[in-house]
């Protein structure tokens, strides 16, 4: 089968590699849609999981397939595996755990001491014509989700591990530092979460259109100070909860943690670009929070199909362009690392 494989930095290419083959605990999945992610776009820059080395989990070396928003269709089940049928559409889950380090015991599975992901670390990705995922991380579709959403679940799980992280409550004011598919993805978890008043700081004409559409209140910080207009509409105080989803570095991470009122959080859920500066002395008078979010659990993941079930949360306007796995680098990959970073949001390989 064809598969797109990390080689090296700016280094992947279409092989042919042969079909993964079924084994107990998993399911055979042939792959309809699979997103292309900003952390895709990093791992073809700079490569850092090293081919030579076989992930704990996964005991594979590379070269690795990507791509690890995955959905389509059951091709085989492996033995003991029950409830999941073939031609089921279902989108996977793509994070690993070892279900038994401390973290793991702490119900942080996300966190996982030995965590890794399909799309990164082996085990196969989504940009080939098949993947073979534990059944555990394999979600059935109801009838209301067709597979380009289910495609968007796992991009979707990331934003509502976010908003949880954050500790927002519904009523309450947030910003959001880039309007990308997880700044937008923040954007419908946070106003399906009860929050409408969000503001949506994006320098793409064609992303801000789409966040407005949603309901956000849009500014572009090259004309408007994302602070400054935090501060106007809440009468000074800063927001509750800020989001840096663009990750530029100081940039964008100081805007976010100054935005907040007293007390907020500001959470960074983006593959920074460098390091950014940060005074404890500014944390301790003011009781800000900083902290990360990484990936999701299945709980994530389970609640955001909940939501895209229950009408709360339409995310199909993400997507901005469909294409076939052999013009993943030409019209995916490097469209969205040149001029496709102001015209995208979502672009989906499909088959
Ligand atoms: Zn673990």
């Amino acid at each position: 089968m064809l598969a797109l494989r990390l080689h090296g930095p700016r280094d992947a290419r279409l092989d042919e590699i042969p079909e993964p083959a079924v084994r107990p605990g998993t399911v055979k999945v042939r792959v309809t849609c699979a997103g292309i992610c900003g952390s895709d776009l990093s791992l073809y820059d700079t490569a850092p999981v090293p081919v030579d080395w076989p992930h704990p989990l996964i005991g594979e070396v590379g070269p690795h397939v990507l791509g690890h928003e995955i959905s389509g269709y059951v091709a085989e089940v492996g033995e003991g595996v029950e409830g999941i049928l073939v031609d089921a559409l279902v989108a996977i889950q793509p994070n690993l755990d070892d279900g038994e380090c401390p973290a793991c015991l702490r119900g942080e599975p996300n966190l996982c001491e030995q965590g890794g992901f399909l799309g990164v670390n082996g085990g196969g990705g989504g940009f080939a014509e098949y993947v073979v995922a534990p059944a555990a991380k394999v979600f059935l579709m109801p009838p209301e989700i067709g597979p380009e959403t289910a495609a968007l679940i796992e991009p979707l799980s990331v934003a509502l591990h976010a908003v949880r992280r954050s500790g927002i409550a519904a009523g309450q004011t947030a910003l959001i530092i880039g309007g990308g598919p997880i700044g937008l993805g923040l954007l419908l978890c946070l106003r399906a979460h009860g929050v409408d008043r969000v503001i949506v700081s994006e320098v793409s004409a064609s992303r801000r259109a789409l966040a407005e559409s949603f309901g956000a209140d849009v500014i572009d910080p090259r004309s408007l100070d994302p602070v400054a207009h935090a501060r106007k509409v809440t009468g000074g105080r800063g927001v509750d909860a800020s989001f840096d989803a663009a990750g530029v570095g100081t940039a964008t991470f100081a805007p976010a943690v100054e935005a907040l009122r007293k007390g907020g959080t500001t959470v960074a859920v983006a593959m920074y670009h460098e390091a950014v500066d940060l005074d404890p002395g500014m944390l301790m008078v003011t009781e800000k929070t900083c902290t990360g979010s990484l990936a999701y659990t299945s709980d994530d993941f389970r609640a955001v199909i909940d939501a895209i079930t229950e009408g709360r949360i339409d995310p199909t306007r993400l997507v901005t362009r469909r294409i076939s796995l052999d013009e993943v680098l030409d019209k995916g990959i490097e469209l969205l690392r040149g001029e496709g970073r102001d015209t995208e949001v979502k672009i989906l390989v499909t088959r």
